[in-house]
């Protein structure tokens, strides 16, 4: 299973948790704190378990999420 991380624009992001929704690994949350629009913005808290599966950035309406692939060197 490839490996990777999400890498979460949390300026960009309106809060709506479709992302939270869409991750089979159930590794996303919402945050307690809010961004510079005042919204709640998604984080991850097991990036280590990210299959790189793209769900959450094919989903996120604003572009907000770029997913980072470990390659192998
Ligand atoms: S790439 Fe897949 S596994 Fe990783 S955070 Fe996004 S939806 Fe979850
Ligand atoms: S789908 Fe995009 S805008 Fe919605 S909560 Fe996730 S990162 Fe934020």
């Amino acid at each position: 299973m490839a490996k990777g991380k999400p890498g979460i624009d949390i300026e960009r992001c309106k809060g709506c948790a479709l992302c939270i929704e869409a991750c089979p690994e159930k590794i996303l949350k919402m945050s307690e704190s809010f961004n510079r629009q005042g919204q709640p913005y998604t984080i991850c808290f097991e990036p280590e378990r990210c299959t790189s599966c793209m769900s959450c950035a094919i989903i996120c309406p604003d572009s907000a999420i770029r997913i980072w692939r470990y390659v192998a060197v």
